[in-house]
């Protein structure tokens, strides 16, 4: 953001803008939160090995300061990831909205996002978007942790970019 005040010389005005910095503080929230994400620790299937993976010391996810925890008090991002049963829909909505505001949800894996290889079962849900509101979608059958990064990576640039304009966007806009 430019800072110009009346009656200073061009030297204090280049001064001002080496040393001082103006934002909002909706900005630094939003840089706040998208950089400390604690997703709740949420495997159903096949899909959350991979996210165990990312969680591991080689790809390391808590260098974005995404830290897992084990209780939906303390998480602000679902991570679904595997195969969204009918039998287990309740609870994971009831875990949802045991979660404090904001919150936001990832899809990793095909399975998450629309049912997967097991779409035509009976017992599939088919999309955990038919339950909770899904933020970012991870495809793949699993997606690799660099992926899961990735998508990671946009869910920080919307909320960041949420706090800025102050705008609900889908992800491909941001
Ligand atoms: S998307 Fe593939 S790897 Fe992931 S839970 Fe479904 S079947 Fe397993």
């Amino acid at each position: 953001m430019g800072i110009n005040l009346e009656g200073i010389t061009p030297e204090e005005q280049q001064e001002l803008e080496r040393n001082v910095l103006l934002t909002t503080l909706e900005q630094v929230k939003g840089w706040a939160r998208s950089n400390s994400l604690w997703p709740l620790t949420f495997g159903l299937a096949c899909c959350a090995i991979e996210m165990m993976g990312t969680g591991g010391s080689h790809y390391d996810f808590d260098r974005f300061g995404v830290i897992f925890r084990a209780s939906p008090r303390q998480s602000d991002v679902m991570m679904v990831a595997g195969t969204v049963t009918k039998k287990m829909a309740p609870l994971v909505r009831r875990l949802y909205e045991q979660m404090a505001e904001p919150k936001w949800v990832v899809a990793i894996g095909v399975c998450a996002t629309a049912g997967g290889p097991y779409v035509n079962s009976y017992s599939v849900v088919k999309g955990v978007d038919q339950i909770v509101p899904v933020d970012v979608y991870i495809p793949g059958c699993p997606p690799s942790p660099a992926a899961i990064i990735y998508g990671v990576n946009k869910l920080q640039e919307k909320i960041r970019y949420e706090a800025k304009t102050g705008k609900k966007v889908p992800i491909e806009n941001v």
